[in-house]
């Protein structure tokens, strides 16, 4: 099969964009963004001014009506540059989308334009300290006073946390609800509302350039006109744009391993011992070929998904698939790469360290891969 069948000559011509502007605004600021912890506010608003943000939003919101096609090839470019860059397509694919699926016009028009040219950074809030993968059981409370929602709670492990202007917030307008998802709401908080704070900007294992953060709702006042969509409809809205979200952690897992697979065979190429190149040693040879296996069944099964994903298909056991195998496999190849690297996979100076450490973290957000399972389970009626 071709690779990456529902891409045309104009999406190749956005990437070639695309990259060179990356080149010169991200790559080489990149290292300094990783020690300073943060993405500056000026990349945001140049990848708006250049289209790069939220491109598929209909051209009445300023985005430019294309299909989802060009969104991922601004998720595989971002993660070349290196996996620090995802808030940029968790406000992409994941957050504006909940506001244009659900938003009504009157909340469109008045967020998604400033999306777009990167004045307004989004975030979502679901986790809490003591909730992740039990969505349903959130402790964080909004209730109805006159024209406000009065929002009480904390959320940890919060993408763009610092940064951001427009906060989705998961929390329990009937929090005595049975079942218990159907007291979920979605708010959309914005940066200055009286009553929210940040938390701390967590020290994280890798990622180090994307902003993580806690948040906290003390009394906060949001205006009744932030509900998304329906009281009540938070988790389905949620549980239908999960997809989105795993399909891009798992274009992200997949590209990662293809560069550090790469990488990895240039090294071997060039790095002796006992008198000829490690390539040359059957243990190297047998590894890289097992990894270029796995990378190349699983590039095949994400096209074939993505293309389907575009197409509007019902694809939510094979996202799930997608996604704990790839970052499965993926974190797998990192260690297999750093190993064939010998001490040098072990200092900062060579890629494979840094993409060692950030690859961690994908079996665990966007759901863990073990969450991803009992989807599966449930879908193949266990
Ligand atoms: C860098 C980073 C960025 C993140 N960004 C965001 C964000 O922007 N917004 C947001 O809302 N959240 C975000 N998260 C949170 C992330 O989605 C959660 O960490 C994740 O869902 C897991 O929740 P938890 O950490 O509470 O783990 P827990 O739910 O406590 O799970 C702990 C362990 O138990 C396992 N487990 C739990 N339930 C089951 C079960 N039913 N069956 C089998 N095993 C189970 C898990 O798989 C895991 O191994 C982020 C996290 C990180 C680390």
């Amino acid at each position: 099969m071709k690779q990456h069948p529902y891409l045309t000559e104009d999406h190749e011509i956005f990437r070639k964009s695309l990259r060179k502007f990356l080149e010169k605004e991200a790559v080489p600021h990149y290292e300094r963004w990783e020690e300073e912890r943060m993405i500056p506010r000026s990349l945001w608003r140049k990848m708006g001014e250049q289209g790069f943000l939220c491109p598929d939003l209909d051209e009445k919101y300023g985005g430019s009506g294309v299909d989802w096609g060009f969104s991922v090839v601004i998720n595989e470019e971002l993660e070349r540059v290196g996996s620090g860059l995802v808030g940029m397509g968790l406000h992409n694919d994941i957050v504006v989308p909940y506001i244009n699926s659900f938003g009504s016009e009157v909340q469109k028009q008045r967020w998604l334009p400033r999306c777009v040219t990167g004045e307004l950074i989004t975030a979502i809030a679901m986790t809490e300290p003591g909730t992740g993968s039990d969505l349903a059981n959130i402790k964080t409370t909004a209730k109805l006073d006159g024209e406000h929602y009065i929002l009480n709670g904390q959320k940890t492990f919060i993408t763009n946390g610092i940064q951001s202007d427009l906060i989705l917030v998961a929390c329990k307008t009937d929090p005595n609800a049975i079942p218990k998802h159907k007291g979920v709401s979605l708010l959309l908080v914005e940066r200055d509302t009286p009553g929210f704070s940040r938390g701390r900007k967590l020290n994280k294992v890798g990622l180090h350039s994307q902003d993580t953060a806690e948040l906290i709702f003390e009394d906060c006042r949001v205006p009744k006109a932030n509900l998304l969509g329906e009281e009540g409809k938070g988790f389905l809205y949620m549980m239908d744009k999960l997809q989105q979200e795993r399909l891009v952690v798992a274009i992200a897992a997949q590209i990662a391993a293809e560069i550090m697979l790469r990488g990895t065979i240039e090294y071997v190429k060039s790095r002796e011992a006992f008198g000829r190149p490690i390539s040359q040693f059957q243990n190297t040879q047998f590894k890289i070929a097992e990894m270029a296996t796995e990378v190349e069944m699983g590039r095949v099964f994400l096209d074939q998904l993505i293309a389907e994903h575009i197409g509007g298909q019902n694809v939510v056991t094979k996202v799930s698939m997608a996604k704990w195998r790839l970052t499965d496999t993926a974190k797998k190849i990192a260690g297999e790469c750093l190993q064939l690297h010998g001490g040098y996979g072990y200092m900062e100076e060579y890629e494979i360290a840094r993409r060692f450490r950030d690859i961690q973290v994908s079996s665990i957000y966007a759901g863990t891969n073990e969450i991803m399972k009992t989807i599966i389970a449930k879908n193949l009626g266990l």
